[in-house]
């Protein structure tokens, strides 16, 4: 890891380092994950990130031809695209910081991946969960979850990871650490039961970052 080689490499381009986990094929969904929980994992370790909880998202700001701008007039999140001499990433400057980050390591993804072939089904839903290893690595949520270096709720582990509470919450989930909340009240009592209309509106309680996109990432800060 410390010869000089190494250094030439990592200096030369941490794109891509990363861009070589990756496969010269169309992945499936099982083989997609585990190529972005890598990169997301690599990029930590390029930058002795492996036991910092709240990631340095400079780490991708300062990425050589490349450059982040905050744009109020954007209708979504985030977005990357080639200018013929840079990388540029625009995030919503309506966006809270929290939600910026993860859009800006999103979008980092999207660069990464920008020479492959993806099945276009996955594509937003693997940049999403390459956000989520990056900012929220299993091996240190997990540690920080069970070992009691933070407290155990939500709110200290978002604030301990730089995340928004959605994201948190969701991720906690996955990694099996909480139950999830329960999607509507249908399993009360029947006399306690609300209306099918108000069962409706208690649609919102888990956030998800798989769809659609990071739109519920962070808008709850
Ligand atoms: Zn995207």
């Amino acid at each position: 890891m410390s010869s000089p080689k190494h250094h030439q490499l990592k200096n030369q381009s941490d794109l891509q380092a990363l861009r070589t986990l990756a496969p010269n094929r169309q992945l499936t969904w099982t083989e997609e994950t585990a190529v972005a929980a890598r990169q997301a994992n690599r990029l930590r370790q390029l930058h002795q990130q492996t036991r910092t909880l709240a990631f340095d998202i400079d780490i991708i700001a300062t990425q050589p031809r490349l450059r982040i701008d905050a744009d109020s007039y954007l209708s979504m999140a985030g977005s990357s695209h080639w200018t013929g001499s840079h990388w540029q990433i625009l995030v919503n400057e309506t966006d809270h910081p929290l939600r910026q980050r993860f859009t800006i390591a999103h979008e980092y993804k999207h660069i990464i991946d920008n020479r492959r072939q993806i099945n276009p089904d996955f594509e937003e839903r693997i940049c999403d969960y390459f956000a989520a290893n990056l900012l929220m690595p299993k091996r240190l949520v997990v540690a920080a979850w069970t070992q009691g270096q933070i407290e155990r709720n939500l709110v200290a582990m978002a604030k301990a990871f730089a995340v928004s509470r959605p994201a948190m919450n969701y991720r906690l989930n996955q990694l099996g650490l909480v139950s999830p909340l329960p999607r509507c009240r249908n399993t009360m009592h029947p006399a306690n039961r609300p209306s099918a209309f108000q069962n409706r509106s208690t649609h919102h309680t888990t956030a998800n970052y798989f769809e659609p996109s990071v739109e519920l990432l962070g808008s709850r800060q």
